[in-house]
């Protein structure tokens, strides 16, 4: 079956023309309606704007660490100066400016640009995992393992990605376990996304790195099994010892499975059906099905570095050149199977943001030329905010608004 084929592509409204210029609205397509849903929204800018607010000590962290070293950066002042101006096409007749590109650092660390990122991936993926659970159901697994400490989390993350991919072998059937059959769970592609949850306590930082994964997996599988082990109880009940503790989760034989072929892999034993039968506990891994609810995955990958209430970046500058030096290079989130992007990424989603906003646009331009100007984001977010009779639109918006996108606009870090 081919998904792809299968995919219902929402109706297209006219073919995007690059060159705009001499076309007439003959056809009646080129429209203004529905122009508000490119307007900018003045909270969302109030929001963007706050979670800039950590930049200035990321930008003064990337300066000593590029000093310190005597390497020439301008990493600090790209990050500083992140979402600070908008080039703008103004139409003046018409009291509308339409925000062409706003300048974005892009940095891993920047709330703001990873905030947009996850967006726009949760945007491309999301249509097509919809389509998708037709055919199989997807599985939200969370692979973990035991804390780290500074000097090791970069070894960890490469070791984690390479075990990963190991794991994967199983799923895929290129490698088999005798007595243990893995095509039942008809495995098509997985989704797997880095978490770090970072725990500072003076000097001692302790890191929680973990993947959260979706699994395309074969539709109504029934899998038996209610185990109960260390990890179904809340960890403060395991911290105090309580005697009357009561297991909060409870695990079928898949997620036992997965819990101890996970704990072989990583420490370089043999998987097989010995090793798995002779181990009392893995690791700490849980699985769900999903029903709609993809975000988990898509969300920032570097978890507690913002505090919402202070917007604030809350850790110190020797946990940040852990990290920076950790996840350089690093993929937060990679697919595989059908679920790796190159098969499935037809850009329809970007062609139809294009097509809604071109249409207006031409419409805008059929009336009259725009100036193309440079405002800062200071003074658009005022002059939002002070109602002004001037429209701010921006093709972005339509990320958040048009239905097809129904159910991201809550997507928020
Ligand atoms: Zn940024």
């Amino acid at each position: 079956m081919n998904i792809k084929k299968k995919l219902k592509v929402p109706k297209a409204y006219v073919k995007q023309r690059r060159d705009i210029d001499g076309l007439t609205n003959s056809s009646g397509l080129f429209t203004l309606e529905g122009i508000e849903q490119l307007e900018v929204n003045a909270d969302k800018i109030r929001r963007a704007r706050k979670r800039l607010n950590a930049n200035d000590i990321i930008a003064d962290y990337y300066k000593n660490y590029y000093d310190k070293r005597c390497l020439p950066n301008d990493r600090a002042e790209i990050v500083r100066n992140c979402f600070s101006f908008a080039l703008v096409d103004y139409y003046r007749l018409l009291a509308i400016k339409d925000i062409k590109s706003v300048n974005l650092c892009h940095d891993k660390f920047c709330i703001n640009c990873q905030n947009q990122i996850s967006l726009r991936r949760f945007a491309k993926y999301k249509p097509f995992l919809d389509e998708l659970r037709s055919y199989y159901d997807i599985y939200h697994i969370v692979f973990t393992i035991p804390n780290c400490k500074d000097t090791e989390l970069k070894a960890t993350l490469d070791k984690l990605t390479k075990k990963f991919s190991y794991l994967l072998r199983f799923f895929k059937g290129d490698k088999k376990i005798k007595g243990i059959d893995f095509s039942k769970y008809g495995y098509v592609g997985a989704i797997k996304s880095l978490e770090i949850v970072i725990n500072e306590k003076g000097f001692l930082s302790s890191y929680h790195p973990h993947f959260h994964c979706l699994f395309a997996l074969k539709k109504g599988l029934r899998i038996p099994g209610s185990h109960v082990n260390a990890f179904s109880y809340k960890r403060s009940e395991i911290k105090n010892d309580s005697r009357n503790k009561k297991p909060v989760i409870f695990f079928n034989d898949f997620e036992i499975l997965l819990q101890k072929i996970w704990y072989l892999i990583f420490n370089n034993i043999e998987v097989n059906l010995d090793s798995i039968n002779s181990l009392d506990l893995g690791y700490s891994v849980y699985g769900s099905k999903v029903y709609k609810d993809y975000k988990e995955v898509f969300k920032y990958a570097m978890k507690g570095l913002y505090d919402e209430k202070t917007s604030t970046f809350q850790y110190s500058e020797q946990t940040f050149e852990t990290l920076k030096d950790a996840i350089h290079r690093k993929k937060f989130i990679q697919g595989y199977g059908i679920l790796n992007k190159k098969s499935f990424l037809d850009d329809t989603v970007e062609d139809e943001l294009d097509e809604y906003y071109n249409q207006r646009i031409i419409a805008l331009r059929q009336i009259e030329n725009p100036m193309l100007l440079k405002d800062s984001i200071f003074d658009i977010a005022k002059a939002i905010e002070s109602n002004t009779n001037i429209r701010y639109i921006s093709k972005n918006r339509l990320r958040t608004n048009i239905d097809i996108f129904a159910g991201i606009k809550d997507l928020d870090l």
